[in-house]
This record gives C-alpha cells, structure tokens and sequence, in this order.
C-alpha cells in the first residue's frame, strides 16, 4: 500500500520556498509536514489545523478555505477546517496521502500557487514565535504499554529481584489504561502530584507530595480510523490503523507508584499529567526509516499467530532517535543550555505499534479515531538509553551530576524536561519531531 512506501514526496532532493526548511539541521524540512493545531499569541481566535514547515506553520483551514485543497474533495476541505486532527485521522490512509502529496506540491521551491499570492501566504503563512500550539486531538481514550523489554527488566529488578520479567510480558505488550483527560501539550507546567507514600510495602502511608517524581521518555501514536465494537483489527491490518507519532512524557510518581500499584497496575502515580509534543508526524513521512521488527534473542517465544505477520517483521521497526534533556532552575538563572540525560532509539522495543494495536483490539475493544496510545518508556541495553530517572539513578543508589554541580535522583521543582526525536540516514531527508517540554511546579499544600 502506498501510503507505506517511499515516493516522491520523500526525495531528499526537495527544496521547499520556504527558506528556513531548507536548513541541513531543521526538524521540519519539506519531507517531513507534521500535523498540529494552532492559534495565533494573543489573537483570541480559534484553534486551527496546519502543518510545520520550516521554522513556520502553514494554516491549512487557510489554504482549505481559499480553494488550494479543492481537489482532494468535501471531505478532506472539511477534515481540514475541524478546530483538531480528528476527522482528518478518520478518513484513512488513503485521503493522508493525497493530502500530504498535494501539500508536498505546494510547498516545493518551484510551486508559485502560495509562494506567488502575498496576500494568502501572510494570512497563512505564520512564523512558529508568532502561535501557542494546542492538543492535536480530542483523545478519547490513552492507553500506555511497556514495550520495551530493557525498561520491564530493569524496573522489574528494582522491585522483584528474582523475577524481573513476569511469564507474560514476550506473550502479550502489556498495557493499562491511561487518563484522557489529563494528557497535556508540550509546554504546559506539571504540578508535582500529592498521594499516599508508605516507607515500606507493608505500610502505614502518610498523605504529602511525592518525593520520588520521574519522567518516561516514550513514543505516543495516534489512531486513524477506528474498530467497530467486537471486531478486533487484525495484525496485518494495524499498520493502516495508526496516523502518527509524537514524543510523550509519561510523568510517573515512583513513591505512589510503589504502594498502589498491586494488584490492579497504575492509576494515580501516572493520571496527574501525561505530556505530548504538539507535532504528529505521520507514519507516510517516516516510511524511509522502518526497519525489522526488534529480533528477539534466541530462545524466547515467537509471538501468537494473531501477534504475527511477515510484513510487521520486516518492517514494524522505527529506527527513531530519542533524547532526553533537563534544565534545572539554578542552569536557566545561570544562562546554561539544558543538560541531555539520556538517549536511546526507538527500534529497541520488544513490540511494534501494528502489534499493540492488535493487542488493544483483540478482545473485541473498540478504538476510535484520536485515540493515543504510549509505547512504554523507550529503554535500550545501555545504561545510556535508558529512558527514566528510575532506571539512569538506579532507583536513587546512583545519582546523577549535573554540571552546576547538583545532582539528581528524581525531579526537583523547577527541573523543566525536554524530550526530542528524529530520524535520519537511510538515504533519506532527515526529519525532527520538535520537543516536548514540561516544568515541574510545587505541590498544592496538603489540607487536613
Ligand atoms: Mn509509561
């Protein structure tokens, strides 16, 4: 299926109008065109849905509007006037395609459709200083697997010793349902969660703010079109499933964690804030970066036949560079850059996207168009990959120097991380997807 191959619009070659795409670093060059919602600061207006190109955003109710997208249909011209990205990730690989190709073609160097109609490219047309970007989409339901198999082993070290890896985890990409209601877009500040906290497992808890606050570093996926209640989406067709990807910060309270998480997994360790980078890169733009499916170690089972196919092996990988950053209070008052953790790379995951949706909808659960889904905390075998202040500090035996001289073994208030991602090599052009930035703030004060 096309929308899964390499085209024109992925030619390294292509040079858009747009100056600042063309830059060799720049994270949203012409091959790239990920989707996101936007107002402009201060204009009291309503979110619209565009595309980043260069160091700008193209508004494409705008260009919907002004009959530039006239010839892909009714449909998409008004997927393309929505106030977020639902409607358009309903109406399936097909119609993204044409889209994407049709915005390939007006913003290439040679293209004078916009480049040459001042009056719409001002309208249009608008610098990235100039909006606040808001959630992509109205996500109904978030699920958050733990698909890493360098994560599950080393957290579960932690807190099982002799039996780091339960029986299941090679069998099925073990998940929990998230909370909707409290993801958040990059940049929103996260209030540092109060809860029970016990010194030991056996208890009493004290109520107070949590002492051991962490990040996860994951990949978050959106659903395109979705199933119908009862009829599970099959493995080989999962791929067409999903529309894109975006960085998440899957904020993690370790001292809840520890003492409400058995026997029913996570719950308000996890629900106070769920960070996303405002890009969605589509999964078209990333088709010169699938690789194999992670091979599993000799020895270990093959996945069950409805976990299987052919194609999701060859190419359910994503060899997508992942990194983690921190700036703490003391290095933005000392102008000093933020400091990187960690960095790890996406293709070290034990499950593919295609395999967890299967998963999701093997029991017959319905997922629906905007739906996120997290990947799990995106570890490698290096210490150097791993994905969490949990797992870099070894559960705080191992604290972490920054260079003002502080250390850290979990979050301070003021601590801001930064998680970025691209992809590059293959051949190909390469592409960012932005950052995802979150501030950790005081806890409320605990009222008796
Ligand atoms: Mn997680």
């Amino acid at each position: 299926m096309s929308y899964h191959e390499i085209n024109s619009t992925h030619s390294p070659d292509l040079r858009s109008w747009v100056d600042s795409a063309n830059a060799p670093g720049a994270d949203f060059p012409i091959q790239n065109l990920p989707f996101g919602v936007f107002s402009r600061k201060g204009a009291n207006e309503i979110p619209r849905i565009c595309i980043a190109i260069g160091d700008h955003v193209l508004d494409l109710a705008a260009c919907a509007h002004s009959g530039l997208l006239d010839s892909l249909g009714e449909a998409m011209v008004d997927a393309c006037e929505e106030m977020q990205l639902n409607r358009l990730m309903s109406l399936g690989a097909k119609s993204w395609s044409e889209l994407r190709s049709r915005l390939s073609v007006l913003l290439r160097e040679d293209n004078g459709e916009l480049r040459d109609d001042a009056g719409l490219r001002a309208h249009a047309l608008v610098s990235m200083t100039d909006v606040d970007m808001h959630m992509p989409a109205a996500i109904g339901d978030y699920t958050d697997f733990y698909a890493s198999i360098h994560h599950a082993t080393n957290v579960g070290s932690m807190f099982r010793p002799d039996n780091p890896l339960l029986p299941n985890y090679k069998y099925l990409p073990v998940g929990y349902h998230g909370r909707a209601s409290s993801v958040v877009v990059s940049g929103a500040p996260v209030r540092r969660p109060l809860g029970q906290v016990a010194a030991n497992d056996s208890g009493p808890p004290v109520f107070g703010p949590s002492r051991l606050l962490d990040y996860e570093l994951e990949v978050g996926f959106f659903i395109g079109p979705g199933n119908e209640l009862g009829e599970p989406i099959r493995i080989h067709a999962a791929a067409d499933h999903i529309f894109g990807l975006c960085l998440l910060n899957d904020w993690s309270a370790r001292d809840i964690q520890r003492w409400e998480y058995q026997p029913l997994g996570p719950f308000l360790a996890k629900s106070f804030a769920t960070s996303i980078s405002p890009w969605v890169v589509t999964m078209q733009a990333l088709a010169p970066f699938r690789i194999p499916a992670f091979a599993r170690p000799e020895g270990d089972p093959q996945p069950l036949a409805h976990l299987y196919s052919e194609t999701d092996q060859q190419r359910g990988g994503i060899d997508l560079q992942l990194e983690v950053w921190l700036s703490s209070e003391r290095m933005r008052a000392e102008a000093i850059s933020p400091q990187m953790l960690s960095r790890g790379n996406f293709r070290d995951m034990y499950w593919t996207l295609a395999q967890m949706v299967a998963h999701h909808t093997s029991n017959g659960c319905n997922l629906r168009p905007g739906d996120l889904l997290g990947s799990g905390t995106v570890s490698g075998a290096e210490n150097a990959s791993r994905g969490s202040l949990l797992e870099l500090a070894w559960r705080g035996s191992e604290p972490l120097a920054l260079i003002t001289g502080e250390t850290r073994s979990f979050l301070e208030d003021g601590d801001e991380v930064i998680l970025r991602g691209y992809c590059s090599g293959n051949a190909a052009r390469r592409i960012g997807f932005g950052e995802c930035r979150g501030i950790v703030k005081p806890a409320p004060a605990v009222r008796q």
